[in-house]
């Protein structure tokens, strides 16, 4: 057993600030009564413990307390995408069987019809029933369920329970630190688990957060220069949009600022150099909606010398390469410790999450001869030409260095002689011809990796999290 997380923090610290935004602050305290107050209103509108309701809502503390109210009820939580199309939010509410939907009044038109729904405002309207609210959460119990971004196949629906959010977030303080006077700056999504993690570690950690509805560049480069946050999570190209405020207005982050955790994917050196003049650490994360965020992160001193990796698994974690049997050898990634989710949901309910308690990612990567990780690409995205492994990540990433290509696609296409070989799809910042992409390539690639079709289009397929989906490249084929 462990303590309810929102009591136990107003329990030992209830006059420390939790959360901020728009102005406007609460203590834990005072977080505590009014999820408790959001309990009790769910409870008098039918919401019962331990039932499985979806949550829809922006960044905005109303969307908080609802949350935490659920955690109250010990409700399985299913926290929906809101940048997701209707027909995709109706494919995940169905999926996950949930018995009503919470929305932000502002969410509204995002509901599918034939769902059952409450809205923020009748929920907060609401009298109260008088509910017993439990001082203990069981170490298995699901808190969250997150549906994981669907870039190689449908989304998955990913249980996170007690144990996983817990051991994530003390493996994450094991490596950085804490200090109470940290402040976490969230403007990524809280419906990603890169979001929700920073509330799971504020309250376990009893610092507060300092939360945005939007990611606002300049208001956040602010925040980071005149020493009002310690700590930030952002993905690359936030990384960038803040340094060129700063660049531009000629200014440093403020020596109280401690430090970025950046996930996603690789950062480009460029950044971390630009990062550094400006007196930023930024530690490189990689992880997953299985492993409840972070499972291995590349300490800030090393970022220079490992580019490129995303460092080491951190305290309670094992990473091993499969099938590897030495440093600098690919192959899947796979993850064991406590923060690996037991299992999906919905139609995934039978997969198994593990093999003999590990956790397959998909993702192919290396260690090298110090242990530290780099992530290679998906593995479903392979593509095998004559007998040679050819990464289209590999490939993307020499054309988007061609001054006159802004994003790039790659993948593979059936050939009678090679199997399979890699066609590219560019959307241009310039004009320039296939062929001089082409001539530009073969002086960056073994011609095996050159694409042998390169396709001018307007966009490339991204899902609601922004990513390549590369398996819908090939519908763009003439
Ligand atoms: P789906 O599982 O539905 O295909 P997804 O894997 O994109 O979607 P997420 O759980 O949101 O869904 O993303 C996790 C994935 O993001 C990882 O498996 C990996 O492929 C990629 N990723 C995360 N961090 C990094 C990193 N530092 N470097 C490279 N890739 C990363
Ligand atoms: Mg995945």
């Amino acid at each position: 057993m462990y303590p309810n997380w929102i009591l136990q923090r107003a329990n030992l610290t209830p006059n420390r600030i939790g959360l901020t935004f728009e102005g406007k602050r609460w203590t834990f305290e005072e977080i505590k009564e009014i999820s408790f107050e959001r309990a009790k209103q769910l409870a008098a509108l039918g919401i019962e413990k331990g039932s499985r309701v979806a949550i829809l809502g922006e960044n905005d503390s109303n969307t908080i307390f609802v949350m935490y109210g659920c955690m109250h009820l010990q409700c399985e939580m299913v926290i929906l995408n809101r940048k997701l199309s209707q027909s995709e939010l109706a494919y995940q509410i169905d999926d996950a069987q949930v018995t009503n939907v919470l929305v932000n009044d502002n969410d509204l038109a995002l509901i599918p019809e034939n769902v059952n729904f409450l809205l923020f405002s009748e929920i907060e309207n609401s009298g109260c029933e008088p509910i017993e609210i439990s001082k203990e959460w069981t170490v298995d119990q699901t808190v969250s369920i997150m549906y994981t971004s669907g870039t190689t196949g449908f989304p998955k629906g990913v249980r996170q329970t007690v144990e996983n959010h817990q051991s994530n977030a003390l493996a994450s303080v094991l490596n950085i630190g804490l200090s109470e006077k940290d402040v976490w700056l969230c403007a990524v999504p809280l419906f990603h688990i890169s979001g929700f993690s920073i509330l799971v570690r504020s309250l376990l950690y009893g610092n507060e957060v300092k939360l945005y509805r939007k990611f606002d560049s300049e208001s956040i480069a602010k925040d980071i220069a005149y020493g009002r946050i310690t700590h930030i999570s952002l993905v690359a190209v936030m990384l960038e949009r803040i340094l060129h405020v700063l660049e531009q207005h000629e200014m440093k982050a403020s020596p109280s600022f401690k430090l970025i955790l950046a996930g996603g994917g690789p950062v480009p050196i460029d950044y971390l150099r630009r990062a550094e003049e400006r007196g930023m650490k930024v530690l490189q994360t990689y992880g997953m909606t299985e492993t409840s965020s972070q499972t291995a992160t590349l300490p800030a001193e090393d970022a220079l010398r490992k580019i490129g990796s995303a460092g080491k698994p951190l305290f309670f974690n094992q990473i091993k390469i499969l099938g590897a049997e030495g440093p600098y050898q690919e192959g899947e990634i796979c993850i064991r410790g406590p923060h690996v989710t037991p299992g999906y949901v919905g139609r995934f309910e039978n997969k198994p999450s593990t093999e003999d308690g590990w956790l397959h990612t998909g993702d192919i990567g290396y260690l090298d001869e110090e242990g530290y990780l780099y992530v290679v690409d998906r593995r479903s995205d392979l593509i095998i030409s004559g007998g040679e492994n050819i990464y289209p990540a590999e490939v993307e990433n020499v054309l988007m260095g061609h001054p006159a290509v802004k994003e790039a696609g790659v993948c593979g296409v059936e050939d009678a002689t090679w199997g399979q070989v890699p066609v590219a799809f560019v959307v241009l910042k310039q004009a320039v011809s296939t062929d001089e992409i082409i001539d530009y390539c073969h002086v960056h690639l073994a011609k095996y990796k050159v694409p042998k079709q390169v396709h001018i289009v307007d966009s490339l397929p991204r899902n609601a999290s922004n990513k390549l989906m590369r398996r819908k490249l090939k519908e763009l084929l003439p």
